[in-house]
């Protein structure tokens, strides 16, 4: 078989980018007019790649089931293939004599480790590998300081993207693909068991989401319509949408962030720049991420500040449960982290809040906030959950300083100031009048039991007093100085 036999299937193989629609493996996989095979491989077996958190994991079953549907249109099978991705793919190339793999690039050190070796394996028989670039609008290698090394503070960054900023235009999704004929066997979605079963905690989940490439695109579509004109101003606001959502589509590359770079400059929308300019920036926030990802491969596992590493965190394990279901006393953290239990997301803004609070006010480590995040998340993302937790941790590239603590209270305050976001998540304050909803510690007697509220009872009384908890944070940063 050689590498121009125009028999010889082409493996298209989806990964993060679970789309028709802009997507350069398959575009070039059509283009070639080769016989296209289209594989998704669940790789739990490979060293150092990241298996899928259980929020992911439903995502991804729904996913997988959309791209199944929109490929059987085009007459192309999905097979679903499980095991080490290096060996799976071997095994495909010789059941289906395929003699060229492509794929769009993904960053992460493991699975870079496993995709230069099946492009060795495929280059040392004298095939053909090809990568794209699918999931991000630059290489993150590609973005490089005047003195060529790589940007640690994300300022810069946006502007040397922006001053560079050729998006390419998106790609069409393919009218026909010529199909393989193959006997090569696959799994089903049911044999992956990605769903929950018992308990099935899906629902709030279910309620929130439609995965796949049409539910991304409806998602944008509303975005553009109803909340791109007001972002710059209303995007810190939890509470009703008024940001995107679109973080588990591109997590899962249900439609590319070219796409979305198009969609934020198109004139069809009513938007001030100022609008456009700030939604654009958070878009580069997550290339950023990126960008530091690649540069710094460990980002998910050590300080990207060193001095961190003597950093004096408690293992307390009753107080991370009591953060993790969203039991502190703390409305605005107890409402984002039943929020996040829920629908498997949370607002920004709330994510900085109640990351701040494990980490400095309860001085856990922010790994184990970014392994929960990572479970619960529908969208965790293996650069953006990484880079933001090191962020608001401190220990970051370009980090909010470790002395920078957030106040609850305030934050709360600020943010959800009559209480829309709190009364949702946390009911059981929902009947305290709105100047007592952030500090319910405080309120009167006669006003919590006008609200039916018993603290301590019905509500927890907070878990650590802010002010203790801030001296506290402060000297252990001291102690590492
Ligand atoms: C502790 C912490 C953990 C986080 N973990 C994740 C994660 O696992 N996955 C994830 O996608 N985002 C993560 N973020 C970033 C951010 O919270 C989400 O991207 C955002 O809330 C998604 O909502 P949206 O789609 O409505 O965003 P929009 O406001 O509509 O922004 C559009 C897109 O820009 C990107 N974006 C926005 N803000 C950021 C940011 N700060 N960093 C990187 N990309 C950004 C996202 O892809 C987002 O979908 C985290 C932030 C914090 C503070």
């Amino acid at each position: 078989m050689s590498r121009s036999d125009p028999t010889a299937p082409v493996i298209v193989w989806f990964r993060q980018d679970l789309r028709l629609k802009d997507n350069p493996a398959l575009h070039h996989a059509v283009e070639s007019g080769k016989p296209v095979i289209a594989v998704f491989v669940l790789d739990e077996a490979s060293p150092d790649v990241r298996i899928f958190g259980a929020a992911q994991k439903w995502w991804l079953h729904h996913s997988l089931e959309q791209l199944k549907e929109a490929l059987a249109k085009l007459n192309v099978q999905l097979l679903l293939l499980k095991g080490p991705a290096e060996a799976v793919i071997e095994t495909l190339r010789i059941d289906t004599g395929a003699d060229t793999i492509v794929w769009n690039r993904r960053y992460g050190a493991g699975e870079q480790a496993v995709d230069a070796s099946i492009k060795q394996a495929f280059a040392d028989r004298g095939l053909t590998a090809r990568s794209f670039n699918g999931l991000l609008m630059h290489e993150p290698a590609r973005v490089r300081t005047g003195s060529g090394t790589f940007y640690k503070v994300y300022t810069p960054f946006w502007r040397k993207f922006s001053a560079e900023a050729v998006v390419r235009s998106p790609l069409p999704a393919p009218a026909e693909i010529r199909p393989a004929l193959h006997k090569a066997a696959s799994d089903t979605l049911k044999d992956w068991a990605l769903l929950p079963v018992s308990p099935d905690w899906s629902g709030g989940i279910n309620a929130e989401w439609t995965p796949g490439e049409l539910g991304a695109e409806q998602r944008l579509e509303t975005f553009l319509n109803q909340n791109l004109g007001a972002y710059n101003e209303a995007r810190d606001r939890p509470g009703p949408d008024r940001t995107s959502k679109l973080s588990p589509h591109l997590r899962f590359g249900e439609i590319s962030p070219h796409t979305l770079w198009q969609a934020c400059f198109d004139g069809r929308w009513a938007a001030e720049g100022l609008a456009r300019e700030v939604w654009a920036k958070e878009l580069v926030w997550r290339e950023f991420s990126y960008h530091l990802l690649h540069n710094f491969p460990g980002l998910g596992e050590s300080n990207f500040q060193n001095k961190f590493d003597g950093f004096p965190w408690r293992q307390d394990p009753e107080a991370l449960r009591l953060w993790q279901t969203g039991q502190t006393g703390y409305p605005i953290v107890d409402a984002g982290m039943r929020q996040l239990w829920q629908t498997g997301w949370m607002h920004n803004r709330v994510r900085m809040i109640v990351g701040s609070f494990l980490v400095k006010h309860l001085m856990i480590d922010w790994r184990e906030g970014e392994r929960w995040f990572w479970d619960c998340l529908v969208d965790g993302d293996p650069a953006s959950n990484t880079a933001s937790w090191q962020w608001i941790a401190g220990t970051g590239a370009d980090a909010a300083p470790y002395f920078r603590i957030f106040n609850p209270m305030m934050q709360g305050g600020r943010f959800d100031r009559t209480g829309e976001y709190v009364r949702q998540y946390v009911p059981e304050l929902a009947a305290l009048p709105d100047k007592h909803l952030h500090t319910p510690w405080e309120a009167p007697e006669q006003a919590l039991l006008d609200a039916g509220i018993a603290l301590g009872e019905t509500y927890p009384l907070p878990m650590v007093d802010h002010k203790d908890a801030r001296e506290r944070a402060l000297g252990a940063l001291n102690s590492i100085k």
